[in-house]
């Protein structure tokens, strides 16, 4: 199959989340089931085009807004066997951030500069005669796609056989805007209806995306279920209900390649399951790193997050000193955001010094130290889509403390005291309560079982998450789509 990814980030170019990391394996991932892929990436300013080999592609592009023509530039560098093409733009693209700007205020112009994004993306595969069996686009920010699809290239030469998948990574974030952007977005006057784009007088990109997607999906399938209801879906249940079957839930993969202990170039000891020995010396690398009292027999919860209320960072402030007074255990924490959260948690070392450490950034190499050198991993989200860091800490033997929501519920499997079996511990309440119990049973397992907790990490390390296995799923869905849009059109 031809396919054709349109997205707002990928790895290695640009990442701010979860999406890049998707949008840089998925596709390699289905290059080598053999299907030829093509990436196409908005060339904003981080991108660093001499480290990407990025060079002159087709140029100039003219694209057609709903009011006005404009012109843009096109990039192009190759991502393995993945072809990937940026759309280049100063006017929307040659700034500070992605989506918003350093004081974290979105951008006002989003709506303009994605759907051009989208319609530019499109003009490209007509303009070098790409015509793909399906459209796969990500999240709100390309969600016009399906729709500019069906609206605009239903009879066009090169993109009217084109099917459409569109993939939700967080159905929080849904891009709703103000009417005054209507016209520029092309979607022509009919289509402004509650059961397409209107969302309260304004428009909703992901909800007019989904009402005119072939097949749309989630990142993993309890979130797809969750999502089909009104407490998780932001007021887009009844048209994800609406599409049926024609919705569903694909697990994303781990990236093994960045995520192997026994290969993992960041540490300082590697280690395998057959071998754990490296896996100490990591966690008293981690204790010296963040200034905890070196002890190997005291066990560590790692935290690595953003600091938004999705994650649930609030709950565990709400608990993690009475964790630490009442509980024989450290904590290492990692993560920036709410400013909020960020002053509480960088201050907890100075007030519980060799108990508790903080980074507050964004640090990579860190983060895979406190995957390595932890006994237990927390996430305690509110909601959670899929979720990585649980996928790496299975690997890396670090036993996930997690509510279980979503792609959590998932992927890992809840401790049985009877038996020794499980990957981790599970709660279902979201409150500090639920934190401070299910943490003092991990703790508690740590103390009294440890042949349970040897049992578990062997099992954990064993769990195989990889982007092949979805890229099979993936691979069906693509099918899916496209026989939907020969019966429907
Ligand atoms: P989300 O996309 O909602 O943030 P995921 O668990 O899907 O959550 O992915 C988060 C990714 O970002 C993981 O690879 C995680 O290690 C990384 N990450 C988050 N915060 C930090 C940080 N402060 N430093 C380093 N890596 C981080």
């Amino acid at each position: 199959m031809k396919i054709a990814f349109i997205a707002s980030e990928g790895v290695p170019y640009i990442k701010s989340g979860g999406l890049a990391d998707v949008v840089g394996a998925l596709p390699n991932a289905l290059a080598a089931l053999g299907h030829q892929v093509i990436t196409i990436l908005p060339r904003y300013a981080a991108i660093d085009g001499n480290r990407h080999n990025l060079a002159q592609s087709v140029s100039p592009l003219g694209v057609w807004m709903g009011d006005a023509l404009e012109w843009c530039a096109v990039q192009q560098a190759r991502n393995g066997a993945v072809a990937t093409y940026f759309i280049e733009s100063d006017k929307h693209f040659s700034r500070w951030g992605l989506y918003h700007d350093a004081d974290f205020n979105d951008y006002q112009d989003n709506a303009r500069r994605y759907s051009f994004f989208t319609r530019a993306a499109l003009q490209l595969c007509r303009d070098i005669g790409f015509a793909p069996d399906v459209v796969h686009a990500h999240d709100w920010q390309t969600a016009l796609a399906p729709a500019y699809l069906k609206i605009w290239h239903w009879n066009d030469p090169v993109l009217g056989g084109s099917a459409s998948l569109l993939t939700i990574h967080n159905i929080a974030y849904q891009g709703v805007y103000s009417f005054d952007s209507y016209n520029y977005l092309g979607l022509q006057d009919g289509n402004f209806t509650t059961d397409k784009f209107e969302d309260h007088g304004r428009v909703n990109f992901l909800k007019g995306g989904i009402v005119h997607a072939d097949l749309v999906n989630t990142v993993s399938p309890t979130y797809a279920l969750q999502t089909r209801t009104p407490e998780f879906a932001h007021g887009l249940a009844p048209y994800l209900n609406d599409k049926g079957e024609r919705y569903l839930g694909i697990l994303n993969g781990a990236d093994y390649q960045n995520w192997d202990p026994a290969t993992d170039p960041l540490l300082s000891a590697n280690f395998t399951n057959a071998d754990l020995s490296g896996k100490a010396v990591c966690k008293r690398e981690l204790q010296k790193r963040f200034l905890l009292e070196v002890d190997a027999s005291i066990p560590l919860v790692g935290v690595v997050s953003r600091f938004v209320p999705q994650k649930g960072l609030d709950l565990l402030a709400a608990t993690i000193e009475r964790m630490v007074i009442e509980m024989r255990v450290q904590f290492v924490m990692l993560g920036s955001g709410e400013k909020s959260l960020e002053a509480i948690f960088g201050s907890l070392p100075a007030r519980y010094p060799g108990r508790i450490g903080s980074f507050i950034g964004y640090h990579e190499e860190n983060s895979h130290w406190i995957e390595a050198g932890s006994d237990f991993f927390l996430m305690p989200s509110r909601f959670e889509p899929c979720g990585l860091n649980q996928m790496y800490s299975l690997r890396y033997g670090t036993l996930p403390i997690v509510r279980a929501t979503g792609g959590l519920d998932d992927t890992v499997e809840q401790y049985d005291e009877a038996s020794g079996s499980g990957t981790g511990f599970k709660f279902w309440e979201p409150s500090a309560n639920a934190i401070y119990y299910t943490t003092g049973w991990a703790v508690s397992t740590y103390y009294d079982r440890p042949e349970h907790m040897q049992k578990m990490i062997q099992a954990a390390m064993q769990q195989d998450f990889t982007w092949e296995k979805s890229a099979r799923h993936y691979e069906a869905a693509y099918r899916t789509a496209i026989e939907y849009k020969r019966r429907l059109g």
